[in-house]
């Protein structure tokens, strides 16, 4: 900048305002009407107008020097900012990025990927008109949860389902229709915070019910509930503890020694089964996510779950138990508050009839991922690094071992051995790597260990390997050409 750069004089900055080109003229050029039937000619103006004014703002409060106000008043500068604005504030968002964090169920990413039928039948759903709430057997209004029960039933026979807008609007609508003006029993050490906003004291006092705390917050036994029963008890509810454990002293009521005592008392039990999974996750080594079946066979009442986490579906949640207690739901002022989406409906449909027809592992990414061996994803991982070895800095990967998390309040420690691409910086340091690879395009997310770059691939979709290595590739050559 060769000390040029000194910004213009508070006498001239009056004439240099005269400098600034007028929208007209910016407007009669090329490169804005081209704009213009880009981006449309409202935002076009809008947008040529602003920088105009920020040029002029800039020169007033004595920022700019001649120079940099010369070229930035230029009319081809003024359209290109323009256009970048627009480009940006149109572009597609929530980006697409991929998640080689190996986190499966990632909240801030979405949770669950679709499989490809429940993605393709969203597609096809929204696009036209659908039998939604309309029966075309009796030409009258159908329900929207008839589309659901089918499958549901099949899932969990005997019991009846209410399918909402995701799990906290499930627990919100049972705490309402069940407990409303009642007291709720729970766990002190179950009063937990989901994703720094779901918080089960703050859901109860929405719902219009108590809350009765019991136990202390690493040991409730049964007696503290049954002590805390009374005439103003409308029920029991336990909470599934997902993203965090208390570990040592501790002692949790089990689910069918509370089921035993609200029989007694005529009290229902809700769980709050947090991630919910539908099927036996033992056969792949996880023996602490207890399907939502099995709960209810301990004797819960009524069992809520997402859709989203280990279910593998959209987002939505699901209140499934004793068919007198889900009629009141359903009836509840708050279900149509809180009632699922067409688009939901349709995901949920395909993701559920993958768990009828027994292909849940083979078709939906989130078990598919769960259950893939570290043999498996290390292959991969080999792959990609022998891809990459003999490029620049290609000599900086490695293949090691480590472990996956599968995340968004399932199980807390349900960690999975995996193997990952470990990158090393060129200078030792691998943050300027992760930065590049996060703030590209498309943007890769990893996390940093002592100073290396770790992607698992295990939740990276084997379609995603291609755009992956390029990136990667990308990314080591110009952090060496950095040092
Ligand atoms: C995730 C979770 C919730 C919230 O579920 P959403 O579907 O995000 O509303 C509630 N309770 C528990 C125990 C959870 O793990």
């Amino acid at each position: 900048m060769r000390g040029t750069k000194r910004s213009i004089p508070e006498p001239d900055r009056r004439s240099s305002l005269a400098t600034l080109p007028a929208v007209s003229r910016v407007q009669s050029c090329a490169a804005y009407r081209k704009l213009q039937r880009d981006v449309g000619s409202g935002l076009a103006t809008d947008l040529l107008r602003e920088e105009i004014a920020r040029l002029r703002d800039e020169v007033t409060r004595g920022v700019l020097d001649r120079r940099s106000l010369r070229r930035a008043a230029a009319p081809a500068t003024l359209v290109a900012r323009a256009r970048d604005k627009a480009l940006s504030l149109l572009a597609p968002s929530p980006r697409l990025v991929i998640n080689a964090t190996g986190v499966i169920v990632h909240t801030n990413l979405g949770r669950s990927v679709l499989s490809e039928r429940a993605a393709e039948r969203v597609a096809e759903a929204s696009r036209a008109y659908m039998d939604l709430e309309y029966d075309l057997e009796r030409a009258r209004r159908g329900s929207r949860g008839s589309h659901l029960d089918p499958l549901l039933e099949r899932l969990f026979p005997d019991r009846a389902c209410a399918v909402f807008n995701n799990n906290a609007a499930a627990i919100l609508v049972a705490l309402r229709a069940l407990s409303r003006g009642r007291e709720v029993v729970v766990s002190r050490g179950e009063l937990v915070e989901i994703g720094g906003s779901f918080r089960i004291p703050e859901i109860l006092a929405a719902s219009g019910a108590r809350l009765r705390e019991v136990g202390t917050t690493n040991r409730t036994r049964i007696q503290d509930y049954e002590q805390a029963l009374g005439s103003r008890t409308g029920m029991l509810l336990k909470v599934h503890t997902s993203n965090f454990r208390i570990v040592g002293f501790t002692e949790e009521t089990p689910v069918a020694a509370l089921a035993g005592l609200a029989r007694k008392a005529g009290l229902p039990l809700v769980v709050d089964w947090g991630s919910g999974d539908l099927v036996d996750l033992a056969p792949l080594g996880i023996h602490d996510e207890i399907p939502v079946r099995r709960i209810l066979d301990d004797g819960a009442d009524l069992v809520t779950f997402s859709g989203d986490k280990l279910l593998g579906g959209p987002q939505a949640g699901i209140a499934v138990g004793r068919p007198e207690l889900v009629t009141r739901l359903k009836r509840d002022p708050l279900a149509r508050v809180c009632r699922v989406d067409r688009l939901q409906i349709a995901a949920l449909h395909e993701v559920l009839a993958a768990y009828v027809r027994g292909r849940a592992f083979e078709e939906i990414p989130t078990l598919r991922m769960l259950a893939l061996t570290p043999e498996e994803i290390g292959r991969r991982a080999e792959a990609l690094r022998s891809g990459l070895a003999r490029g620049r800095g290609g000599e900086r990967l490695q293949v090691v071992d480590g472990v996956s998390r599968t995340g968004g309040g399932s199980s807390p420690v349900g960690e999975r051995r995996t193997r990952l691409l470990a990158v090393e910086g060129a200078g030792g340091d691998a943050g300027e790597i992760e930065k590049a690879l996060r703030t590209g395009d498309p943007p890769v997310l990893g996390r940093v260990h002592e100073g290396k770059l770790l992607l698992d691939l295990r939740t990276v979709l084997p379609s995603q390997d291609r755009v992956l290595a390029a990136r990667l590739a990308a990314a080591l050559r110009e952090d060496a050409l950095r040092r």
